[in-house]
């Protein structure tokens, strides 16, 4: 029944429009908001309406999780955990690879996710010869929870050519030791000599992967995600086929925005950059679209890749990796803003953040373009003269609060002073910036009302709070993952409100969030998430 309409009533309705109080009620028709007011207001628009008793709970729109890795998520969810839940130590990771190993039996790939070496008590990455001492026939790899190294074992090194007399490909490092072998750590570009020889996903894997990954984060709360790096291969076709295999199954449980790499849009061996509408990603875009292309400027904090205008604290000799000389990367940026693209450049350490905002203000300047809202992804740091010109700019920083997850890998990473300017929600709000917050799963686990938590708090997990100055209260980070996610994907005219004529994307809490102490924050749950008001999920 397209038109059937459902009066939720008796709750506490956060519309998270600027300025407006809470309703106690709301209508849905068909997959739209028809009315959000007083039960007596709705009675009279309401018709036959199917009536739910919200019972005192708390209504808000739908997070958009505007900065999210689906199919990588997916995908992630049957592969070796690694990460600081399951893991402590080198001999942890060590276990959980043999037992592994004698689990599945075959000679498949042993692929791991999550681990990170700040977390173990080595404080260091696990290394081939420890990899190969349990699975020396058989290729072994582990992502780093960053995704932006990994570590693999002999047999997996093999397969993919790679032996001492390998080069390092350009934006990438193979680490050796002292005697010039492998140690199995591959860093940033260097990561694809091993990629292109691990087994590819098919595409009814990737479709249950995608759909796998949907469903959890409906548990989450989420309506909306973008894949904020789809194209990993010599081609994206295969991917976009995952994903429209995804909505063709009926199945998905929450819409999905696609960011393909800039190297599928603007080619170097191409004049032509190809347009959005080159992508094929079916006929349903309420379900599947394509939103902002993806630049990746610099690496991670926790692998040390982030480049900083200043050396890291525990190694004065390094200030992280620039991927572009300033030359390309305006060319590429021009070429894609003049083509009308929104694009969305990966840079979180400073010196990164100062070029990328460079290189946006030449492109905006040589040809003005209104609403463009190009995107700086995690933008880790900043100063007041790059907040200013994010402002004048017009650019939309789209930031993880993950300290409850990192915060202890950045102060290792810079000392705490440093540590506590990351994130730097407060100066942004001073200079009125609209803000974005998403959680870059499978980066962290990534429920947004953790995340929220973390920007509330800004604890890490050893209990280190960092920098209390740029903490958001909790309306205003609920506020930066619904209406924000919609303003960066270019959707917030229908999606991150609920007002009459806005999609029908929300969720029942349990609580509060507005009245609800930091103590007691963990009491707030999902009980209900609801697409095109259709109910998709219910705890
Ligand atoms: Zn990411």
């Amino acid at each position: 029944m397209p038109d059937e309409a459902t009066l939720y009533s008796n709750g506490i309705i956060h519309t998270m429009r600027a300025g407006e109080g809470p309703a106690e009620a709301f209508l849905v028709r068909g997959e739209r908001v028809a009315g959000v007011g007083s039960r007596e207001d709705l009675l009279a628009l309401a018709g036959g309406a199917a009536r739910v008793d919200l019972d005192g709970c708390t209504v808000i729109p739908g997070f958009n999780d505007c900065h999210a890795h689906l199919l990588s998520f997916g995908l992630a969810l049957d592969q070796l955990d690694v990460s600081a839940d399951s893991v402590h130590s080198i001999a942890d990771i060590v276990g959980a690879v043999e037992r592994r190993g004698r689990d599945t039996g075959s000679h498949a790939w042993i692929h791991g996710r999550g681990y990170n070496q700040n977390e173990l008590v080595e404080a260091r990455h696990i290394t081939r010869l420890e990899l190969d001492a349990v699975s020396s026939a058989r290729p072994v790899v582990l992502d780093h929870t960053s995704g932006h190294v990994l570590v693999c074992n002999t047999a997996a090194l093999e397969r993919a050519g790679i032996a001492r007399d390998t080069e390092n490909p350009a934006g990438g490092e193979i680490e050796r030791d002292e005697h010039g072998d492998p140690t199995g750590l591959l860093k940033e570009s260097a990561m694809d000599l091993l990629r292109r020889v691990i087994p590819t996903t098919t595409e009814v894997e990737g479709r249950d992967a995608i759909l796998k990954a949907m469903a959890t984060l409906s548990t989450f709360g989420i309506t909306s995600a973008s894949d904020a790096w789809t194209g990993h291969g010599p081609s994206i076709e295969g991917e976009l086929a995952m994903y429209r295999a995804s909505v063709r199954s009926g199945r998905l449980t929450a819409r999905i925005t696609l960011m393909p790499l800039i190297s599928y849009v603007v080619r170097d061996d191409s004049d032509r950059v190809r347009l959005p509408s080159d992508f094929d990603v079916g006929s349903d875009p309420a379900w599947l679209t394509i939103g902002a292309t993806k630049i990746f400027s610099d690496g991670a904090l926790s692998t040390r890749t982030a480049a900083m205008r200043e050396p890291y604290a525990d190694d004065p000799s390094n200030r992280g990796i620039l991927f572009w000389e300033r030359p390309a990367l305006v060319s590429v940026m021009r070429r894609a803003h003049e083509a009308g693209w929104q694009i969305a450049t990966h840079a979180l350490g400073d010196r990164a953040v100062e070029m990328v905002l460079d290189c946006y203000d030449g492109a905006i300047r040589d040809r003005p373009r209104a609403d463009h809202r190009h995107r700086i992804e995690h933008c880790m740091y900043a100063d007041e003269t790059m907040a200013r010109a994010i402002r004048d700019l017009g650019i939309v920083p789209s930031l993880q609060p993950d300290i409850y997850r990192l915060g202890d890998a950045y102060v290792a990473a810079l000392g705490l002073e440093r540590a506590a300017e990351s994130i730097p929600i407060g100066l942004f709000r001073r200079f009125g910036i609209e803000l974005a917050l998403s959680s870059d799963l499978p980066v962290i686990p990534g429920r947004p009302l953790d995340v929220i938590r973390s920007a509330m708090e800004r604890t890490t997990p050893r209990g280190v709070e960092l920098g209390p100055h740029h903490a958001i209260p909790a309306m205003d980070a609920i506020r930066a993952y619904t209406w924000g996610g919609g303003y960066a994907t270019h959707s917030e005219r229908i999606k991150g409100t609920l007002a009459p004529g806005m999609l029908a994307d929300f969720i029942v809490l349990s609580g509060d969030p507005a009245q609800t102490e930091l103590d007691d924050w963990q009491t707030i749950q999902v009980v209900r998430t609801a697409v095109g008001g259709q109910l998709m999920y219910r705890g």
